[in-house]
């Protein structure tokens, strides 16, 4: 084995984290260790759906992964041609209606999310050590003269420590790297500008609030046969409100979910629903934005829409209750030797189903821009500032796109019914027409060539 040349400590193992172990394993002079705060690697059993472009960037960790993913969704091989990925209709009213179809270029490929989490996990190299129950609370990073490249201390709430040259924060919307990593970056800056990027560590509400569930496909069946959801991804738009139903599991499950969306309550503080119980999936209080739902409290803002959509309402048992947030534009997402990836840096709105897939690709580019064999200890923090210089613009930019998508399903923005399609698609058509390969050339480009300024 060749001489480390550096130790990453990755800190969370969700979809970005583990992406970003899975492409370190291509880097045997990388030592990775990945700190979970949970108790063991898990998802929530709901979906998640990964566009063309996220899916292209992971079909590079190789074959078996891919067909490992391929097997998740019952294909034996993808399309590259235009097919239909969801049919959209007016559904806010007794009768709905057709309003078009949205075509994409390669399909989007619909996954159990503990399913694609297990994938990745099960690619993760031995070589890469993964550590449990270690939820980190603050980190400290020499700085000054000799010091520069002295390891970095993680601590952990357990009151551990465990220390890496490199801190990647993979620790998603609530992130402790990007709480300290912002603390860091705002020392010695003005007082209006230390209080605008002091401003960006806590989330804000959307206004949005996710009714979340799966529904058993055999029980919608039952109800009715030939119900749409058991084989195609529907989304029923309405005036402040929309619910959207695909098929998972080779069918096994339809994932359901409904939003709600209050415009007046855009970047204001969530208030708790006093009749909603808040508890997190370990059963712990939380008090929080994600809360348990009965079937009644699942249905009541949604009762208004037409049949098709009752009859998925009728098979709902339960469901789980998300105040969805947002991370405000960040004015970086690197500091020194740390960075942040995925909704740590730029959890966005739902609309766009693509918060996965831009922890992929963000992911993807971390790796090659620090694995290249140009990067060194001391030129981490001009890796990260590619990384930065190249991500950030495009991740911003799909998280405004999510915004808008959302205004457009609910029926929020001056486009009349019978443009909303052509909008619509232009607005998403980046997810199957564009490529992070330009992107990754780019970067190993600037990695090459130290000359070239990249401030
Ligand atoms: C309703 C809804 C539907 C969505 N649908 C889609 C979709 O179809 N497609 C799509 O691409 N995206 C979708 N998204 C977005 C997507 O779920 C997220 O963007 C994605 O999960 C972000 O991945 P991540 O790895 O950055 O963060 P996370 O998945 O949140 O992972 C963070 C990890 O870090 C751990 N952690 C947290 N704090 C610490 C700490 N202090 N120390 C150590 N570990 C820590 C957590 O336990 C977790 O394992 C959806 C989101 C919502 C709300």
């Amino acid at each position: 084995m060749s001489t480390p040349k550096f130790r990453i400590a990755i800190c969370g193992g969700g979809v970005g984290g583990l992406t970003l172990a899975v492409a370190l394993s291509r880097y045997p002079d990388i030592i990775v260790d990945v700190y979970e705060a949970a108790q063991s690697f898990y998802e929530i059993g709901a979906g998640v759906g990964i566009w063309p472009r996220a899916f292209k960037v992971l079909r590079k960790f190789g074959p078996d992964l891919e067909q490992q993913l391929l097997q998740c969704c019952g294909y034996e091989c993808r399309t590259e041609e235009y097919v239909l990925a969801a049919k959209h209709r007016k559904g806010d009213q007794a009768v709905g209606t057709e309003l078009f179809d949205l075509m994409t270029k390669g399909d989007l490929m619909r996954f159990h999310r503990a399913q694609f989490h297990g994938v990745l996990l099960s690619h993760v190299s031995p070589s890469c050590t993964t550590h449990n129950a270690k939820r980190l609370k603050s980190y400290t990073q020499p700085f000054k003269g000799r010091s520069r490249n002295t390891p970095i201390t993680l601590t952990f709430t357990d009151g551990s420590t465990a220390t890496c040259d490199v801190l990647i924060g993979a620790d998603g919307i609530k992130s402790a790297v990007r709480s300290c990593m912002l603390r860091e970056l705002s020392k010695g800056m003005n007082p209006d500008e230390k209080q605008s990027v002091l401003s960006c560590i806590n989330p804000v509400w959307s206004g949005v609030t996710a009714y979340r569930t799966l529904i058993s496909a055999e029980k919608l069946r039952a109800r009715c046969p030939d119900h749409r959801g058991l084989r195609e991804f529907t989304t029923y738009m309405g005036k402040d409100a929309c619910l959207v139903v695909y098929p998972i599991s080779l069918g096994q499950y339809v994932n359901f979910a409904g939003f709600t969306l209050q415009r007046d309550l855009v970047d204001t503080a969530y208030e708790i629903d006093a009749g909603i119980p808040r508890r997190s999936f370990d059963g712990k209080a939380n008090n929080e934005w994600v809360g348990e739902l009965t079937a009644e409290q699942f249905v009541k803002p949604f009762r208004h829409f037409e049949d098709d959509a009752k009859h998925l309402l009728e098979c709902v048992e339960r469901g789980t209750l998300w105040a969805v947030h947002t991370v405000k534009p960040l004015p970086s997402t690197n500091f020194g030797r740390v960075a942040l990836i995925g909704d740590a840096a730029h959890a966005m709105m739902p609309f766009q189903g693509s918060g996965a897939g831009q922890s992929i690709e963000d992911a993807y580019f971390l790796a090659t821009v620090l694995g290249h064999k140009s990067t060194t200890l001391e030129t981490v923090p001009r890796a990260l500032a590619i990384y930065d210089k190249l991500r950030r613009p495009f991740s911003a930019d799909v998280a405004a796109r999510s915004r808008l998508c959302g205004q457009l399903y609910a029926f929020q923005t001056d486009v009349p019914l019978h443009k909303l399609g052509d909008t619509i698609t232009k607005n998403w058509e980046w997810a199957w027409l564009t490529e992070l390969d330009d992107a990754l050339k780019e970067g190993v480009r600037l990695v090459e060539d130290s000359s070239i300024n990249i401030s």
